[in-house]
């Protein structure tokens, strides 16, 4: 019996990572090693349960990283950029990844990048936590590890957390508060993105080297609210906040996400 190959998977027990771990092992084809500070983290003892290998390791710590990904044949990369809100710290994590793959040998890394913005723009627009996954999807390409990324659209789980409807206060309905004005917003589900990670591990020829962004949908934010309005059995409607009004909100990181917003 040919014993299977391991996908280390970083973030495994975060949203991203987690639905990557649970359709790698879905798919029966690889051994998942899943990656976590803390290895009683309940989402790890429940991947331990569908079957995972966990092991401790921590992305600001290169002894670690390569004790984690040692063996393995394959790589799924998730950074948190909201944990510290540090460009500077998201890009170590990972070149530092990259350089120990690149070590080791790693046959097929999916590292979940996004467009460096500032580059994009020749330095007109920044969006630190894209511009950092850029920076370090450009690295990854540059030093020659095997790679596919993807590009990871608005979960559509943000409208049930971050992005909710709020109560209007001058009447009884509920209001979308993203400055999107009449342009669609790309979205998907963050639990589907296991499932298309788990396809491009299973096809390397097809995917190895490529860029793959990710969509579900495009809606307007009326749109996304009619459909909340139909589920939720309230009125919801787009604010039509402008971008300048957003980034006054004074919530932390508000100029950050009006800049996406721009950039969207
Ligand atoms: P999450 O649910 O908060 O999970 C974060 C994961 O990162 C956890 O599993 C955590 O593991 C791991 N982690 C953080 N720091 C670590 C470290 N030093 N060493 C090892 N593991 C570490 O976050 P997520 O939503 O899956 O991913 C966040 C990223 O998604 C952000 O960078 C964001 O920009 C990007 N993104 C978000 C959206 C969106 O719409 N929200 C869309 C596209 C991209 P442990 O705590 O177990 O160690």
């Amino acid at each position: 019996m040919t014993s299977k190959k391991v996908i280390a998977v970083f973030g495994a027990t975060g949203t991203q990572g987690g639905s990557v771990a649970k359709a790698i092992l879905e798919g029966k084809k690889f051994t998942v090693r899943a990656i976590t500070r803390n290895v009683t983290h309940p989402n790890a003892l429940a991947l331990q349960d569908l079957g995972a290998e966990v092991v401790k390791g921590d992305l600001n710590d290169e002894a670690s990283v390569e004790a984690a990904v040692k063996g393995a044949y394959g790589a799924f990369l998730v950074t948190n950029f909201w944990e510290g809100n540090s460009k500077k710290k998201e890009v170590y994590q990972g070149k530092l990844v990259a350089d120990v793959d690149k070590r080791l040998g790693l046959k097929h890394v999916v590292f979940s990048g996004l467009v460096n913005v500032k580059r994009l723009t020749n330095g007109k627009l920044e969006v630190e936590h894209f511009d950092g996954k850029g920076e370090v999807e450009e690295y990854f390409w540059s030093i020659g590890v095997p790679m596919t990324s993807i590009h990871v659209p608005a979960y559509f789980e943000n409208f049930l957390t971050v992005w909710k409807p709020m109560k209007a206060s001058d009447g009884d309905y509920y209001t979308l508060v993203l400055p999107m004005g009449d342009k669609p917003m790309h979205g998907m589900s963050v639990a589907d993105v296991g499932a298309v990670v788990s396809s491009i591990l299973n096809s390397p020829a097809e995917f190895l080297g490529k860029t793959v962004n990710l969509s579900a949908e495009a809606l307007t934010i009326q749109q996304y609210a009619d459909v909340l309005s139909k589920i939720l059995g309230k009125e919801v409607r787009d604010a039509k906040i402008t971008v300048e009004a957003y980034e006054k909100l004074g919530f932390p990181h508000a100029k950050e996400l009006a800049n996406m917003f721009r950039f969207y």
